[in-house]
């Protein structure tokens, strides 16, 4: 099997290609693999931006695609969504998504036609594009809450993003961050009373998301090559810098796209800790 080419970076949202496997899935599902789709699977090990929502034409028929997961073969059968044991990329596995559908499956060697629900990816799009700007100004507004030297994010803040994350989810414009503030974050360097105001955090987190999305600059996604298993970086131009964050994603072309991005915390205590949720709201125009 060879891995699925896939044309979503770009922003394709119809592509066509030829059925190249099919294999139970359970629950009387198919997995439909083609040899190239622009149908957006969600991931397993990072499963931030739900599946594309769309259907599948092959043989004549028209199915709905009722879910899209990764798939993956080290040479033996081919394993799907959370039976893979192993990260995307990882070396000496075929990566591959898989289109579940319902229903008799059609043939190997099938000419096949995908059509994503392209109002679905938009939302989904743009959610995934204010979710990065959101983490980024978050690094920014809490930089002067750590007390050690860190790794830095995109914009050379502390990557307070990146260090404490636990659970990030892509909605339609929309996206949901949970942070955790535990023992090994403070042992890092962060002072936890940085989030003792939370409405003075939003306002600076949200004045800096008006300052970029009324600059309106580029995105685009750069790739490595056209499988699903090479790197992807999201490049955005934000005034006086260019942020460049690896993300498997899609994405809006420009924040131009955007009205408004705006953000609102809310703290939980948890064992050991507390957890900052970061909800994000993006309106287009
Ligand atoms: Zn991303």
């Amino acid at each position: 099997m060879n891995p699925t080419s896939i044309t979503y970076p770009s922003g394709a949202v119809t592509s066509t290609g030829t059925v190249v496997h099919v294999t139970e899935a359970g629950d009387g599902r198919t997995a439909v693999v083609l040899d190239a789709t622009a149908f957006h699977p969600v991931d397993t090990a990072w499963p931030d931006q739900p599946a594309d929502r769309g259907t599948l034409r092959a043989g004549g028929r028209v199915f709905e695609v009722v879910d899209a997961v990764v798939g993956a073969s080290d040479g033996g059968e081919l394993l799907l969504g959370p039976d893979v044991p192993v990260r995307t990329g990882t070396e000496g596995w075929t990566f591959v998504v898989a289109h579940l559908i319902e229903g008799e499956a059609p043939l190997v060697g099938a000419d096949a036609a995908v059509d994503v629900d392209a109002d679905h990816r938009a939302a989904l799009s743009a959610g995934h594009t204010a979710c990065h700007l959101a983490s980024l100004a978050l690094d920014t507004a809490l930089a002067d809450a750590w007390r050690k030297e860190v790794p830095a994010d995109a914009l050379g803040a502390p990557a307070f993003d990146a260090l404490a994350i636990s659970e990030s989810r892509i909605l339609p414009d929309a996206s949901r961050d949970v942070y955790r503030i535990g023992k090994s974050l403070r042992r890092k360097g962060f002072d936890p009373a940085a989030l003792d105001d939370l409405p003075g955090l939003a306002a600076r987190v949200n004045a800096r998301l008006a300052e970029w999305v009324a600059a309106g600059g580029a995105v685009h996604i750069e790739v490595e090559g056209p499988a699903l298993a090479d790197r992807r970086t999201w490049v955005c131009e934000l005034p006086g810098a260019q942020a460049r964050i690896p993300c498997g994603g899609t994405h809006l072309a420009s924040l131009a796209e955007l009205e408004t991005v705006s953000v609102a915390f809310a703290l939980t205590p948890v064992e050991g800790g507390i957890e900052l949720v970061m909800t994000t709201t993006a309106t287009r125009r």
